[in-house]
C-alpha cells in the first residue's frame, strides 16, 4: 500500500512493515481478549468497559489522531485494518471503535476551531471519554435533513430541544456532537452542529435500545429539554451542520466497509475450518462442490471488499474527496457481507444456528452494516447522483 515502489508505479497491494505489525496487534488483541468473552457480551448486552479502557492504551480509540491531542498518530489505512480485524473476531466492540473514532471525534477535528479541539480531544483520542454522534431522530433517518430538533439562540448561548434516536454510545457517552436546526423555516439549511457534555441540565439518556445484534454496542435516545449550550460550543458556523455531517458520514462509511469487510472475513474462517471437520456421506463436506463454490464466492467477494475499502482509506489518506469511494466500498462490502454471513450459517447447518459456533452472532451482527450511516439504498442514491453529474 505504497505508492513509491511498484513496478513501474502502477500499483502496490503490499502493505507496508508498520501496517503489518498493526494488524498482528490487532489480531493478538482480538484473539486473546474479545474472543474469550465475545458471547459474553452479547448476552447480558452489557457495554465492555474494561476492554474499551484497553484499546485505549492501545491508541485504538484515536487511531488516525494527531499524537499531541492523544492520538496514535497513524493513517486511516492502520484504521480500517484494525477496525477488519477487530470485526474478525467480535464486530459489537469494533462498531465502538470505528464509531468513536469516526463520528463525534471526527466531525470535532474536521470542523472543530483549535479551542474545541484542545478541550474535547484528548479525553476521546485516549479513550478516557466515549463520544456520540446524533443526527438520527424518530422521524428523520435517510431523510435527516428532516429533522425537528431545534436551536433557539438566547443571548451568548443556544437553547436545543428535541429528541435523537438510535445513537451509538448513546447511554455511554461523555460528549456528544449533535445536529440542531436553528430555523425551521430555512430547514437543512440551518441545520448546525454543537458540542453536548453528558451531565448539561435538560440533557437526559431515554430508552436504551433491545437489538438484534451489535448487542454490546451501546445504543439510546437521547432527549434535549429547553439545553442551554454555550456559543463557544457551535462548530463552524451556522447553518454549515448538514454539509458538515455528510462529510463525516463519508470517513464513517470506510469504517463501516471495514467493519463488513471484517465479518465476511470470520465468517470464512469459520466456514474453512468447519467445513473441513464436518463428516457427511463419510467425506468432509469441503470435498463437495456444493460447499467449495460457496467458500469460493465468499473468498471473492471478500476480497473484492477489501479492495474497495483499502482503496478508499487510500483515498482518505491522500486528502482527496472519498463521497463516490466511500459510498461504493461501504455498499459492496456490507452487501457482501449479508452474503457471506448468510452462506456461512448454510455450510453449518443446524450448528450455525447454534450460539456456540461464531456464525451465528456474525449473522445476526452484519445486517446493520446495510443500514447504519447510510442504507444501501442511501448509497445507490449518493453513487448514481455523482454519476449524474460529474
Ligand atoms: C444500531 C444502530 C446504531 C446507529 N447509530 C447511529 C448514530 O450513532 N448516530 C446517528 O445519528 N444515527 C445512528 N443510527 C441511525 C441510522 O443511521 C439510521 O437507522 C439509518 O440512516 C436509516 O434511517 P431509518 O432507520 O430512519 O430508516 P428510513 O430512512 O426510514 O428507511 C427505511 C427504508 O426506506 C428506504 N428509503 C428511505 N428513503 C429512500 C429513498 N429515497 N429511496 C429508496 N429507499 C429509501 C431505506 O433505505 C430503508 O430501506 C443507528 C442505527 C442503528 C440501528
Amino acid at each position: 500500500m505504497t505508492s513509491d515502489d511498484p513496478a513501474n508505479g502502477i500499483l502496490d497491494f503490499e502493505m507496508t512493515e508498520g501496517q503489518k505489525a498493526v494488524q498482528v496487534l490487532a489480531r493478538d488483541f482480538a484473539e486473546k481478549e474479545l474472543r474469550p468473552v465475545v458471547m459474553k457480551y452479547d448476552e447480558s448486552q452489557e457495554f465492555p468497559h474494561d476492554i474499551v479502557n484497553k484499546l485505549g492504551t492501545l491508541g485504538f480509540m484515536g487511531i488516525t489522531w494527531p499524537e499531541e491531542l492523544g492520538g496514535a498518530g497513524l493513517t486511516d489505512l492502520e484504521a480500517v485494518v484494525i477496525i477488519e480485524e477487530l470485526a474478525r473476531v467480535d464486530p459489537s466492540v469494533a462498531l465502538t471503535v470505528a464509531s468513536h473514532n469516526s463520528l463525534c471525534t471526527g466531525h470535532i477535528m474536521q470542523f472543530g476551531n483549535e479551542e474545541q479541539k484542545r478541550r474535547y480531544v484528548p479525553d476521546l483520542a485516549s479513550g478516557k471519554k466515549l463520544g456520540a454522534w446524533a443526527l438520527t431522530e424518530p422521524g428523520s433517518g435517510s431523510d435527516a435533513g428532516g429533522m425537528r430538533t431545534l436551536a433557539a439562540r438566547d443571548g451568548d448561548d443556544w437553547v436545543l430541544n428535541g429528541s435523537k434516536t438510535f445513537i451509538t454510545q448513546g447511554s455511554v457517552g461523555s460528549t456528544y456532537v449533535v445536529m440542531a436546526m436553528t430555523d425551521r423555516e430555512v430547514g437543512k439549511a440551518s441545520i448546525s452542529a454543537f458540542i453536548l457534555e453528558k451531565g448539561m441540565q435538560g440533557f437526559t439518556v431515554g430508552k436504551k435500545e433491545n437489538k438484534l445484534g451489535m448487542r454490546c454496542s451501546d445504543t439510546a435516545t437521547l432527549v434535549l429539554e429547553n439545553v442551554r449550550v454555550p456559543g463557544k460550543n457551535l462548530i463552524g458556523a451556522v447553518g454549515e451542520g448538514f454539509k458538515q455531517a455528510l462529510a463525516v458520514l463519508d470517513g464513517g462509511r470506510v469504517g463501516i466497509a471495514a467493519l463488513s469487510v471484517g465479518i465476511a472475513q470470520g465468517s470464512l474462517d469459520a466456514s474453512l475450518k468447519y467445513a473441513k471437520e464436518r463428516v457427511q456421506f463419510e467425506k468432509p463436506i469441503a470435498d463437495y462442490q456444493g460447499i467449495q463454490w460457496k467458500l469460493a464466492d465468499m473468498a471473492t467477494e471478500t476480497n473484492a471488499a477489501r479492495l474497495l475499502t483499502y482503496r478508499a482509506a487510500w483515498t482518505k489518506a491522500a486528502g482527496r474527496n472519498i463521497t463516490m469511494a466511500a459510498a461504493q466500498a461501504k455498499y459492496f462490502a456490507s452487501e457482501a457481507a449479508v452474503r457471506a454471513t448468510s452462506e456461512a450459517v448454510q455450510i453449518h447447518g443446524g450448528y450455525g444456528f447454534i450460539k456456540e459456533f461464531p456464525v451465528e452472532k456474525f449473522y445476526r451482527d452484519v445486517k446493520l452494516m446495510t443500514i447504519g450511516e447510510g442504507t444501501s439504498e442511501v448509497q445507490k442514491m449518493v453513487i448514481a447522483r455523482l454519476l449524474l453529474t460529474q
